[in-house]
Order: structure tokens, then sequence, then C-alpha cells
């Protein structure tokens, strides 16, 4: 079964009912990154069309400004979702730096529910990146996925020895410092994304939508740079998304129901 680990559907628009049905179709098995409050209620609804989706709240980075004093519904919402994301730190693309104190303080705030309610996290790391190695030391959170990383080199090596799981994505065709991140994530870490419907569009500066088969594409390019075959690498990501959410008590139902066949 294919893994997508990091994507929008709330932002498919009229394209939703296609994405969805290729998500059947291919059974690509989806956890739904929200980016706000509203994109989480949102995602919520599609999460009940389909068995494959994995709705799970978080506040994005740009967004964090909004939401500093509204804790409180935050943590509402962190109770209702068996997972955590999309968060984290954005010191690159946020030019705003006023932003930066709110930032931190809504992230620190997630990780600390993930640390207390036991939930995996998925991490936009943006320049951002050895602040946020920090955090999950402090808190101990073991169960974080980062997607699209790509940073710096030496923090990839700290957050690898951390046990972080990295999610390879679409820019992996585009870019060499991407591709050397994919040859170094080590076996048992690796997850791959496509970050749809709006990664492909912004990589490539066209009205392109990604749709979830972008997942076979990145998972061939994954192939050819680990010099496997798409199966093996399939099969790894799989065994390791499984591994992630083994023990996880709000996945145990997931993961008995659409993961079997790996430990
Ligand atoms: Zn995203």
């Amino acid at each position: 079964m294919l893994i997508d680990a990091h994507v929008h559907l709330d932002k498919y628009g009229d394209l939703l009912d296609e994405a969805l049905k290729e998500i059947e179709q291919e059974q690509i098995f989806t956890v739904a990154t929200a980016m706000d409050i509203p994109s989480y209620l949102e995602l919520q609804k599609i999460g009940e069309r389909s068995e494959l989706v994995l709705p799970t709240f978080g506040i994005h980075p740009r967004r964090a400004a909004e939401y500093a004093d509204r804790l409180q519904e935050i943590g509402r919402c962190i109770e209702s979702s068996p997972a955590i994301g999309e968060i984290g730190l954005d010191f690159h693309w946020v030019k705003d730096t006023n932003t930066y104190p709110a930032q931190r303080k809504v992230l620190e705030y997630f990780i600390a529910a993930a640390r207390e309610q036991n939930k995996f996290v998925n991490l936009h790391t943006k320049a951002g990146e050895k602040e946020i190695l920090d955090l999950l030391e402090k808190y101990d959170v073991r169960r974080a996925i980062i997607h699209w990383y790509s940073g710096p080199m030496d923090i990839l090596r700290a957050m690898i020895d951390f046990g972080c799981y990295f999610t390879i994505g679409v820019e992996v065709h585009y870019s060499d410092h991407i591709k050397a991140i994919a040859k170094a994530v080590p076996d048992q870490l690796l997850l791959t994304e496509t970050d749809n419907p709006g990664a492909l569009r912004w990589l490539k500066k066209n009205d392109e939508v990604g749709m979830p088969t972008a997942i076979k594409d990145v998972v061939n390019k994954v192939t050819e740079l680990r010099q496997s075959t798409p199966e093996r690498i399939e099969s790894l990501v799989h065994a390791n998304f499984s591994r992630m959410i083994k023990d996880d008590p709000w996945l145990y139902e997931i993961r008995n129901r659409l993961l079997p066949s790996n430990s």
C-alpha cells in the first residue's frame, strides 16, 4: 500500500471527488494535515468519505499568529484529533518576524500536547530545524514526521539519531539538495508525501494541481536514487508507517484495518 504522509485534502475544491476516487483506486493511505481550525473541520468531513484518509489537526506556522491567544480552542481540537499536524516553524518563507514568538508559543503547546496524549506529529521545519529538534528532545516526542526536510545536513543527521521520520516529496524531482536528503535518510525512517495539491504548482510556478497518484512518481524517483525497486520502496515506507503507529492508542483500529500485513 502506498503511503502519502502529508496532504492538504481540503484544498482540492472541485477536484476533491476525483482525488478521493484516485486514493481509493490506488489504495493510497493519506494523512490529511490541517492548516487551521476551519481546515480541520473540513478535513473531518472529508475523512468520513474514505477509510484511507486520516484527518489530523494542526495550526500551520503561517497561521500561528492568529491562534496564539486561542490555546484553549486549539486544545479542544487537539483532543479530538488522533494525531497532530501540520505544525512547526517557518523563519524563511514567513518574513514577518513579529509572528515568530507566536509561532514558537503555538508549536510548543502542540508538542506538549503530543507528549501528554501520545500522538504523532507532522512538522514543517523551514529554517527552524534546530529549534524543532530541541523541542522534540525537551518533550521526548519520538514519533515525529519531518515533512519536506530541506535544511542543513548536520541537523538532518541529528534528527536521524533522534529517530525522526522523513517524508520525501515532489521536490525530489528538481533539487539536488533534496536528492541528497532522499539518499541520506536511513531505510527505517523513510516515508513519502506529495504535499498535494499545491506543492507541484508552487515548485513549477504553473497551475498544475497535484493529484494523489503523484505519490507514485515520488516512489519512482526515490527508487532510482536509492537503487531499489518501486515495490521495495513502497513496502519499506508501508512498514515504517505501520511501525510508527504500531502501539498508537489512537490509531490501533486503523492500523489493524489498513495496515495488517506489517508489524
Ligand atoms: Zn503542508
